[in-house]
This record gives C-alpha cells, sequence and structure tokens, in this order.
C-alpha cells in the first residue's frame, strides 16, 4: 500500500495526516498556523510537523516521500506558489510553498504538490468521501466565507488563473437590503458570500432589528431553536441564498451530484431545509433527481484531498 501526507493549511490550524492509497487516515497531528509570523517561518513549523509524522510513518515500517498540501489562498498548483492571500495569514502571498517545503524536507520537488484548500476539500469528498465514485461533483461549502469546487474526472477544475471555484462572489438577489447591495468582504457588494456566510447571518439578524446578544452565526442558530422570528428570518434568508446559489451552479455544470459542506451544513435541519428547498426550486426539470448529498469526512477532507494529489502522481 502507498501512503502519502497530508496537509490541511488554515488560517489559524494546520493538520496534516498519513493517508493510505485506499484514502483511510492512519494518524493526524495538528498546530497552529503562525498566522502573522510569515511564509518562511510558517514553512519551517509545517516542515517539522510533517517530518513529525513521517518518522511516526517510519517507526511503523512505512517510507513516506510524499506530500500534497491544501492551503488558504489562491495557489498557483503548477509551480506551487501561493498568488495571493487574505490577512488571514500575513506574507502568505508569494511563498513557494511546494518548493520551500520540499527543500526543507529533503525531498524531490516533484514529490510535493499544492492546490487551494477549498479544492484540497472538494477532491477529498469526491475521492473518498460524499461523492466517491461519482464522475463528477459540485462541493459548495458555507461557513465564515463561501467556496466550491467542480470535480471533473477526479481532478477539481482549477481555472486558468487558479481563481475557479470562487462561488460567493456572484450576484444573489437575496443580498439586497433597502434597495442597496449588501457590501462583500471582497470588496465588491450583492454577492453569495454577503448573505449566505456565518458573518452574513449574523449581519442579516441585525439588520432586520435583532437586539439580543448574538457575537455571532452560531449565536443566531440558538435563538432560532429559540422560537426568535428575526433570528429565523436571518438563518432562512442566508440558506435560501445558499441553496439558490448552488441550483444556478448545478444548472450550468449538471454534476452527478452536488455536495454541501462547511459550518453551516453542520447545523443541521434548520439550515438545511430552507437550503435544499431554495436550490431545488432553482433546477431546471431535467435537474429534478440531482442528488444534494451532506459532506461525509469532516474535518479531515482537505487533509485526504491534498494526499490524493500526490498519491496519483508519478514519482
Ligand atoms: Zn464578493
Amino acid at each position: 500500500m502507498m501512503y502519502a501526507i497530508g496537509v490541511d493549511l488554515g488560517g489559524t490550524k494546520t493538520a496534516a495526516g498519513v493517508v493510505s492509497a485506499a484514502g483511510e487516515v492512519l494518524f493526524t497531528e495538528a498546530i497552529p498556523t503562525l498566522n502573522r509570523a510569515g511564509g518562511g517561518a510558517i514553512l519551517d513549523t509545517t516542515a517539522v510537523l510533517v517530518s513529525g509524522l513521517r518518522e511516526r510513518a517510519a517507526a511503523e515500517g512505512m517510507s513516506i516521500g510524499r506530500v500534497g498540501i491544501g492551503s488558504a489562498g489562491v495557489i498557483d498548483a503548477g509551480r506551487g506558489v501561493v498568488i495571493s492571500a487574505t490577512d488571514a495569514i500575513l506574507g502568505w502571498a508569494g511563498t513557494e510553498l511546494t518548493g520551500g517545503l520540499a527543500a526543507r524536507l529533503g525531498l524531490d520537488p516533484q514529490a510535493v504538490r499544492a492546490v487551494n484548500d477549498v479544492h484540497a476539500h472538494a477532491l477529498g469528498e469526491a475521492w473518498a468521501g460524499a461523492a466517491a465514485g461519482r464522475a463528477s461533483a459540485l462541493l459548495v461549502a458555507f461557513g465564515t466565507g463561501v467556496g466550491g469546487s467542480f470535480v471533473l474526472g477526479g481532478q477539481p477544475v482549477l481555472g486558468h488563473r487558479f481563481v475557479g471555484g470562487h462561488v460567493g462572489h456572484f450576484a444573489s438577489p437575496y443580498a439586497f437590503h433597502e434597495g442597496a447591495p449588501v457590501p462583500c468582504v471582497c470588496g465588491g457588494a450583492g454577492h453569495v458570500e454577503a448573505i449566505a456566510s456565518g458573518p452574513a447571518i449574523r449581519g442579516t439578524y441585525l439588520r432586520l432589528g435583532g437586539t439580543a446578544d448574538a457575537p455571532d452565526a452560531r449565536a443566531v442558530f440558538a435563538l432560532a431553536g429559540a422560537n426568535d422570528a428575526t433570528a429565523i428570518k436571518a438563518v432562512g434568508i442566508g440558506a435560501g441564498a445558499a441553496g439558490q446559489a448552488v441550483g444556478g451552479l448545478a444548472n450550468i455544470l449538471d454534476p452527478e451530484v452536488v455536495v454541501v459542506s462547511g459550518g453551516l451544513s453542520d447545523a443541521g435541519a434548520p439550515w438545511w431545509r430552507p437550503m435544499e428547498r431554495a436550490l431545488r426550486a432553482e433546477l431546471l426539470p431535467a435537474l429534478a433527481d440531482i442528488p444534494v448529498l451532506p459532506a461525509k469526512l469532516g474535518n479531515a477532507a482537505a487533509m485526504i484531498g491534498a494526499a490524493r494529489l500526490v498519491l496519483t502522481s508519478p514519482s
């Protein structure tokens, strides 16, 4: 059996694990991401994390020379370089991710590959999760942000400039308040993410006049569960916007299955039911039977998908 190390490098946490060619996670470790310290420091600590896992694996008779990375930011998957990133990780843009990590680990640069973390997440679900065995899958994640990936024939469609999958940034008819488009974190306005993300649900609750102490979306969900009418409306608007957006994407892409993931989908029926209702209302008649599935791999999805990047490539 072949093994690889998959790394899920996020804004606050970096998790890594040993993954088999069958998609099983053998063991994992995690460290805080040094998100104020710059790319070099992050690569240093990530290399220590990966080395520890390689040693653990070696002690059990596994020699692992391949590392796949799913990273926050826009990643040039050809050169293994971070093209751009938000302030969640200061100094991340410009980092030579695969080359820098390979050099620190003494590995062949060809043995280390990287994609954006949402693409890794989708690849994990398409390979070993909710969309396993399917010819194509559209995965959309709703959490702090909104992201997605269309996986076709086992490969995430990255786009010509590696920006593909930014499914939170197109117009949503829900993203208006008193006739004006709601500002979006990307600098635009009226986008799906501006109304359907977790922070957006809290924003809607406040705009609708919600007065209870609600520091985040989780608090709004709790209020909705306690029959607060404003909170129920805010969750319904966010879920409806999410579902309509995914339905429209399904009309465009016609994937074999749709997988919905992220922190909001983890909230279960209060979010999922209005989301799926809006999604199905948006579908063209020929897509009426499309399966809409919750993700299966949880937090391990990006790690598993990252490992898949190097479990399929020739060494
Ligand atoms: Zn936007």
